[in-house]
Order: structure tokens, then sequence, then C-alpha cells
């Protein structure tokens, strides 16, 4: 379907991303009081101070302590926490459920596929919008021929489940070839491959359904624990679940609530 080059063209991150927004406006403030690459596995609010240890034993603490990991790191139990989480707690972050999720970037020689291709029966597959081919350089005034791939949950785990990038490019060449009668092999340059279900602290997409209420289910994760440790992200937001606006927004709503204690 072409029909989007009549009416829509890109105009807000035409060369840049969130990340790029981020980096500009945010981390400038900041920068000295991130610690990168150290995950945490134990937090333990037993006593007075919160005491967060990473996994080769470098211990942090503090009086409050803000945990905004994916929903699916904490379902994984890969930071246990002393005492245990309240068990209405684990329920509620047990409803959620998050699923598989990936993006592709090929570049080809030339542009032989439609702006955009959505699987699934129309009016489904617009409002579920879990496998998206589109053209990622769409009236973005560039010379490269860039295909992009969009898909989560049930879709996306066909690529996500393969054992590696190659067999996931290998898996995607060959079913636009089918698509386009071979002029993906064809005109193949190169990919980029992000497979969030592979990231060992990411595991996914993002939150998608929630088994219950979503505002109760919410509310029930938002409350804190001994006043010390709270939680946001994305899956938290009620307004904008499931974008990174909607993770800032927790993210900002807890922090004021925190300060205003
Ligand atoms: C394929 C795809 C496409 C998307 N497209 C869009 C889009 O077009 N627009 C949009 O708004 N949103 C989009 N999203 C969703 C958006 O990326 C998320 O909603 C957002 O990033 C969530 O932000 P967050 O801060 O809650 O969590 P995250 O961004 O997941 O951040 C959580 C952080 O916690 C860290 N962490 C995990 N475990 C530990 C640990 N034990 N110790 C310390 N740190 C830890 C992780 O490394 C990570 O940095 C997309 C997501 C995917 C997967």
């Amino acid at each position: 379907m072409n029909f989007a080059t009549n009416f829509y063209s890109e105009y807000k991150f035409k060369k840049s991303t969130w990340f790029g927004f981020f980096e500009k406006y945010m981390v400038p403030h900041i920068a000295d009081r991130i610690v990168l690459n150290t995950p945490i596995s134990e937090i333990d609010q037993s006593e007075n101070q919160v005491i967060l240890t990473t996994g080769n034993g470098v211990e942090y603490s503090a009086d409050k302590v803000l945990i905004t990991v994916p929903i699916k790191v904490l379902q994984s139990n890969m930071i246990n926490f002393t005492p245990s989480l309240p068990t209405a707690k684990m329920d509620a972050i047990n409803s959620i459920s998050m699923g598989a999720g990936m993006k592709a970037f090929i570049e080809f020689e030339k542009k032989f596929y439609a702006d955009i291709t959505i699987e699934g029966k129309l009016f489904e597959a617009i409002s579920t919008d879990d496998k998206v081919y589109y053209d990622a350089a769409f009236r973005k005034g560039s010379e490269m021929n860039v295909l992009g791939l969009f898909s989560i949950n049930e879709k996306a785990e066909r690529f996500t489940s393969l054992e590696n990038d190659e067999q996931i490019i290998a898996a995607i060449i060959s079913e636009l070839d089918e698509m386009y009668s071979g002029q993906a092999s064809q005109h193949y340059k190169n990919h980029i491959i992000q497979n969030w279900s592979n990231e060992p602290y990411i595991l996914g997409s993002y939150s998608y359904d929630f088994n219950g209420s979503q505002s109760q289910i919410v509310e029930t994760i938002l409350q804190p624990v001994d006043n010390k440790i709270y939680f946001a992200g994305e899956a938290l937001s009620i307004d904008s679940q499931a974008t990174v606006h909607g993770a800032c927004a927790s993210g900002m709503d807890v922090a004021e609530m925190i300060i205003n204690q």
C-alpha cells in the first residue's frame, strides 16, 4: 500500500531518535551521577537504609530506591528482594504480559517494497500492530533504501527465538523473497538486527496486556514498599503505557511523590 506517500511525511525524528533527545537535553545535567553497566541483583531494605548489591558484590546504599527495570525483569526474579516483595505486588507484576520484540533495518540497492505492509486481516492488524514492514527512510530525504521490520509478541517470536542474527536475517530475506519474487536477496546490501528479547536486561518488548483491571494492577505496583522501594516505568503509565514518553512521565510522577513525602 503506497497510499501513505500522499499525505504523510516524517517531520519529528528525521535525523534523530528519542535516544538523541535524552542525550542532548537530559543527560548533560546528570551525567556525573549515572553509573552504567552495573546490574543490581540484590535489594535489601530490612535495615534503615536500602542496600543495593551488584552481581559482583559492589554495594550502594540509599534512603529510597526507585526501580525502573522492565516488567519482565521483575517477573523473572533476577533481582532478589529482602524481605520479599508483598504477594499482592508480585501478583500484580505477574499479571502484566510483555511479549517478544524485535526490529530489523535492511539496506537494499533499490526500493522494490511498499511503503508499509501490515501482516494479517486489515483492521485486526492495524489495531494490534504486531508485524509491520515499513520504509524506514520514508520521506526523510535520504538516498539510502532502508526497509524496517517492527515485530512484537507471537509474530516476533518466530524471529527472536532463532539462534543468532544470521538466522534472523536469513528468515526475513526468505520471507521478503516470497513476497517480492526474489528481489530481497537480489538487492540486499546490509542489515542491523535489534533483538530485544535477547537483551539480558530487557527480555522482550513492552507491557502489552493486563490480566485484570489495568488501573488496579498499576496502583498496586505503585504502592511504595515501606516508603523505601518505589516502582516506575512504561508499564506503570496509565495514559501512555508501552511508550518512551509514558516511561518518562511515570518516572517523573513517582520521583515527585518521593520528594513530596
Ligand atoms: C521494537 C520496539 C519498538 C518500540 N517503538 C516505540 C515507539 O515507536 N515509540 C515509543 O514511545 N516507544 C516504543 N517502544 C517502547 C519503549 O522502548 C519502551 O516503552 C521504553 O523504552 C520503556 O522505558 P522504561 O524506562 O520503562 O524501560 P527500559 O527502557 O526497558 O529501561 C529499563 C532499564 O533497566 C535496566 N535494567 C534491567 N535490569 C537491571 C538490573 N538488574 N539492574 C540495573 N538496571 C537494570 C535495563 O538495562 C534498562 O536500561 C518500542 C519498544 C520496542 C521493543
